[in-house]
C-alpha cells in the first residue's frame, strides 16, 4: 500500500473567509459538528463565535472515520493534506470498498476520499482551521442558559450575555441545549451493549511478538474478529504510528455513557476469554488509564431539532446520536454543520427570516439522518447475530457499499432543495415530521441493508 498522499488529491486551495453577510452565529460546543459548522459558516461569510466548556482539549477518543459524504468538505476546506498524511484511504485488509463498488455505480471515493483518522488529530486540525478563518473560540465557557425572541437569541456564560441571529447547540450526546431549548429530556434506552475502546502508540503492539503482525511499520491495517454478541477491532492509523482497539460486548455492568469513564483491561480480557489469544495479547499491551468503558444507548429520534422561534437548533450528536457501527456519527455532524451554513446564506439572500434557515436545515436533514442511524443497528446485528454454528460465507459479513450514504453532497443538496422546503410556507414551530421531504435519492432502497 502506498504511504504517500494521492497526488491528485493534494494541494487543494485553502479558501479565505467569505464576504461578510452580516449573519451572526453562536455555536455551543467545539466538537466535530460545531467546528464543521463554524468553518463552513466562515467560508460563507457569517460571523461565528464558539463557546466550549472544556478549558483545554485533552487527547480523548480514538478512531474516527470521515466517509466521502463528509470527506468532500475536508478537501474543500483545504485541510486534505494535513489529514491525508495520516492515511491515504487504501484498505489493505480483506475488505476494499473501492473494489467492491457495484457495477455501473460512480465511485464516491474518486471525488471525496475516506479519512480514517483519530479524533484528537481531526479535532486539532479543525480548531486550527476554524480559528484561521476568524471564528472566535471561548474555552472554559459552559453554556447553561438560552434566551430567544423573534429577532435574536442569546446565551449566558459565566454571567455575561452573548446575542446572535441564530444559535447552534452542538453540545454533544448529553446536550443541555436539547433540554433547555426544546424541553426534551435525555431518555437513553440501554442497547444491551457497551464498548471498551482505547488508542496508544503502536510500538507497544510491535514490542509483543504475539500481536506485532497487526501493526506493520509505515502503513495502516485493520483486523476484525466477530462472534456471537461480540466484536473486536484492532486498527492502526497515522501510517502505523498509533493503534486503537475496540471491543463491543454485551452490557452486563452498570457502565455510564461517557468518553472519560475508565475501563479495566481485566474486564475486557474476561469478554474474549477462550477466543483467539491474539486479542488477549493486544489487551495486555494497554497502558494504565488508557481504556474507556462506554455504554451504548439508543435514543428515539427527536420530534424536532429547532426552537419555537426558529432561532436555536440542535445539531450533531445533540440532535441524533449514532451507534459506532454506523460509522457515521462524525460525518452526519459535518453534514449538519455545512447544511446550516448554506441555508443561512440562502435565507439571507432571499430576505427570509433567519429562522427559516434552521427549519429548512431540519427538513432537509431529518429523513436522511434517521436512515443513517438505522445502518448502525443493521451492521451490528449482521456481525453479532450470525448463526455461528454453521460455516460462514466471508462475503456475507462485509459491510455493504453504501452509495446513497457516501455519494451525497450536503451543500449541493441544501442549495437545490431549500426553496422547495420553504415554498411549503411552513410554520416555524411545525414539527419536523410534517416538513420531511422524501426525495428520489432517499426513496431508493437502503443499499446498506443486509439481506435478512
Ligand atoms: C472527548 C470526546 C472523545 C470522543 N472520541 C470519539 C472517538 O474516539 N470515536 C468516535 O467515533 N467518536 C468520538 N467522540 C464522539 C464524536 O466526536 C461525535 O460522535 C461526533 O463527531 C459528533 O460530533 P458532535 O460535535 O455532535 O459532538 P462532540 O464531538 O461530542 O462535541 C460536543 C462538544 O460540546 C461540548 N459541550 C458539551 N456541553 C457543553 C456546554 N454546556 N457548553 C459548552 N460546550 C459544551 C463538549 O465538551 C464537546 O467538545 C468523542 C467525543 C468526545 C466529546
Amino acid at each position: 500500500m502506498s504511504t504517500q498522499p494521492d497526488p491528485s488529491l493534494t494541494d487543494y486551495p485553502r479558501p479565505p473567509p467569505g464576504a461578510p453577510t452580516g449573519v451572526k452565529v453562536i455555536v455551543v460546543g467545539a466538537g466535530i459538528g460545531g467546528l464543521a459548522a463554524a468553518i463552513e459558516c466562515r467560508l460563507q461569510g457569517h460571523e461565528v463565535t464558539m463557546f466550549e466548556q472544556a478549558s483545554e482539549f485533552k487527547p480523548y477518543g480514538d478512531n474516527l472515520g470521515l466517509f466521502p459524504n463528509s470527506g468532500r468538505f475536508v478537501k474543500r476546506w483545504g485541510i486534505h493534506h494535513e489529514l491525508s498524511k495520516k492515511y491515504d484511504g487504501t484498505f489493505i485488509t480483506h475488505q476494499n470498498h473501492k473494489a467492491e463498488r457495484p457495477e455501473g455505480v460512480a465511485d464516491p471515493f474518486a471525488e471525496a476520499p475516506l479519512y480514517d483518522t483519530t479524533r484528537k488529530d481531526l479535532h486539532r486540525i479543525l480548531i486550527a482551521r476554524a480559528e484561521e478563518l476568524g471564528a472566535v473560540l471561548h474555552r472554559g465557557a459552559r453554556v447553561d442558559k438560552y434566551i430567544e425572541s423573534e429577532d435574536s437569541a442569546s446565551i449566558e456564560v459565566n454571567g455575561t450575555t452573548y446575542t446572535a441571529d441564530v444559535i447552534l447547540g452542538a453540545d454533544g450526546v448529553k446536550s443541555k441545549a436539547r433540554e433547555l431549548v426544546l424541553g426534551i429530556y435525555d431518555a437513553p434506552k440501554p442497547s444491551g451493549y457497551a464498548i471498551f475502546r482505547t488508542a496508544y502508540s503502536a510500538d507497544l503492539i510491535r514490542a509483543n511478538p504475539e500481536c506485532a503482525h497487526l501493526a506493520p511499520e509505515g502503513r495502516d491495517a485493520r483486523t476484525i474478529w466477530i462472534g456471537p454478541d461480540v466484536h473486536f477491532i484492532h486498527g492502526t492509523s497515522m501510517n502505523g504510528k498509533e493503534i486503537h482497539w475496540l471491543l463491543t460486548h454485551l452490557d452486563t455492568a452498570d457502565v455510564e455513557e461517557s468518553w472519560m469513564l475508565p475501563g479495566d483491561p481485566k474486564d475486557a480480557l474476561e469478554v474474549v476469554k477462550g477466543w483467539d489469544p491474539v486479542m488477549s495479547a493486544v489487551i495486555n499491551t494497554t497502558p494504565p488509564g488508557a481504556l474507556i468503558d462506554w455504554k451504548l444507548v439508543f435514543r428515539d429520534p427527536l420530534p424536532r431539532w429547532v426552537s419555537d422561534t426558529g432561532r436555536i437548533a440542535v445539531m450533531g450528536d445533540a440532535a441524533h446520536p449514532f451507534l459506532p457501527t454506523s460509522q457515521q456519527g462524525a460525518s452526519q455532524a459535518v453534514e449538519d454543520g455545512v447544511t446550516i451554513a448554506h441555508t443561512l446564506t440562502l435565507a439571507k439572500e432571499r430576505g427570509h427570516p433567519l429562522g427559516y434557515a434552521l427549519k429548512a436545515y431540519e427538513a432537509l436533514r431529518s429523513e436522511r439522518v434517521k436512515r443513517a442511524q438505522q445502518v448502525g443497528v443493521t451492521n451490528r446485528n449482521m456481525w453479532h447475530k450470525l448463526d455461528y454454528s454453521k460455516d460462514i460465507d466471508p462475503e456475507s459479513v462485509k459491510l455493504p457499499f453504501a452509495v446513497w450514504l457516501w455519494d451525497h453532497d450536503a451543500t449541493a443538496y441544501a442549495r437545490e432543495h431549500y426553496d422547495e422546503v420553504v415554498a411549503r410556507d411552513f410554520a416555524i414551530s411545525a414539527p419536523a415530521a410534517q416538513l420531511d421531504i422524501v426525495h428520489e435519492a432517499l426513496e431508493k432502497p437502503l443499499q446498506t441493508a443486509v439481506a435478512a
